[in-house]
């Protein structure tokens, strides 16, 4: 190898390294965005301690974090946090009722289900995560506990503004 090659097979890493330093990482471009975080907690009461629950319309992804303050068990308190169409509300809740604890209460593989935590005892904490582009505008979304006869008490609506 000539001098003149070596300092051209030199160049050749700076420019690649510089290349590389300078290429954001494929996933920079949509892992971005706005996470807004929601908090809810439900109690031995069967109850949520809110009714409604809002996000901003610029959130990119929603992280609602579930928090069971009571003391009952998961198998005769159990709570998760469920998010549908309000339209969806009762027939995913009579359908939760056949799904088992195993299935968090929710049916598998449920389309009509946009996001739900797993079931937690008194407690516990459960989060979950959804981009904020799984609803649309104009659409009416609840929330619900799907706890075999829970979401009589335990819903409530989910608005974006
Ligand atoms: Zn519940």
């Amino acid at each position: 190898m000539t001098t003149r090659s070596r300092q051209w097979t030199m160049f050749g890493f700076l420019a690649l390294g510089a290349l590389v330093f300078i290429t954001p990482p494929a996933q920079a471009a949509d892992a971005g965005g706005k996470v807004c975080k929601l908090a809810i907690s439900a109690n031995d009461m069967m109850r949520f301690d809110q009714t409604s629950m809002s996000v901003a319309k610029d959130c990119a992804t929603v992280e609602v974090t579930l928090t069971h303050t009571g003391k009952f068990p998961i198998q005769t308190m159990g709570h998760n946090w469920t998010l549908v169409k309000t339209a969806d509300l009762a027939a995913v809740a009579t359908d939760s009722l056949t799904a088992g604890l195993q299935n968090d209460w929710v049916k598998p593989g449920d389309p009509r289900v946009i996001a739900h935590t797993k079931v937690i005892g008194g407690g516990q904490t459960a989060s979950v995560s959804f981009p904020l582009s799984k609803l649309k505008a104009g659409e009416s979304y609840s929330f619900l506990c799907t706890f075999p006869g829970h979401s009589a008490l335990m819903k409530g609506t989910f608005t974006i503004g």
